[in-house]
């Protein structure tokens, strides 16, 4: 039996000020109230999550944090440490956002250090892979997500893969851009995906892992996606950030 129950997650990215983030907070909790059948989390902006994972508290909604550093503490000015997020409340940390790699120039050894501390500070790590469309139209996809993949989780044992780790495909070209993969795209990644999962650890390991599609998603696009055998959930960028976008797309089935 997998373990894969569908996951849809909020990335508020750098929007929203603290009392629209509340309100989004406790709209996303009264719609999941006690339902079982999906895991959520929302990914606030550092200064809110504290606030934001205080009113979740006690719901079935988790909270996340959008980065985190690959120091534990120190002269580092201007980052985060996983246990300071753990301190405030998240259970996540987004790593390796398509936006963190290419508009921060983090690379993949740099991201995998983050996967590998905040798993060691108890934190539930998504990593995300994703190509370029210059990538893509040299036919690099598997290699570039491959890469990826492969890097960020180096270190990374089977077990916490399985119990711990979540993938997210999203194509660089499809985030923000209102361009969304088609279903077929999606599916040929994430099958591509988990070969390489089980090439890496071995077949129920790969099988056991959660991989979201993220790029554009939208109420009127989630049904197609989430419908694709091997796409577990949404990682979701501009659509989380209302509750009549959010809200919806919850109703995947
Ligand atoms: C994202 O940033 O992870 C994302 C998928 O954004 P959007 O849904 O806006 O494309």
């Amino acid at each position: 039996m997998s373990a894969r129950k569908p996951f849809v997650a909020g990335n508020w990215k750098m929007n929203l000020e603290r009392k629209t983030a509340l309100g989004l907070a406790l709209a996303v909790r009264d719609a999941v109230g006690r339902r079982e059948d999906v895991d959520v989390a929302v990914f606030p902006p550092f200064v809110y999550l504290d606030e934001v994972a205080r009113a979740l508290a006690g719901s079935r909604v988790r909270c996340g944090a959008q980065n985190c550093s690959d120091e534990p503490s120190g002269a580092f000015t201007g980052e985060i440490a996983p246990a300071m997020l753990v301190d405030v409340g998240a259970t996540h940390v987004i790593v390796g956002h398509s936006e963190r790699r290419h508009l921060y120039g983090e690379g993949s050894e740099l991201v995998g250090r983050k996967v590998q501390l905040a798993l060691e500070h108890g934190l539930s790590p998504i990593l995300c892979v994703g190509e370029t469309l210059e990538e893509r139209d040299a036919r690099r996809t598997e290699s570039v997500v491959g890469e990826q993949l492969a890097r960020g989780l180096a270190g990374v044992d089977g077990r916490a893969l399985q119990t711990r780790v979540t993938l997210a495909y999203e194509p660089v070209w499809a985030i923000g851009t209102g361009r969304t993969a088609t279903p077929a795209q999606a599916g040929e990644v994430h099958a591509y995906l988990r070969g390489v999962l089980a090439g890496l650890y071995n077949e129920p390991a790969a099988e056991n892992t959660r991989i979201l599609y993220g790029g554009s998603v939208k109420p009127d696009n989630v049904r197609a996606l989430m419908a694709v055998r091997g796409v577990d959930g949404v990682l979701v960028g501009g659509a989380s950030l209302k509750p009549e976008t959010f809200l919806p797309l919850l109703e995947f089935r």
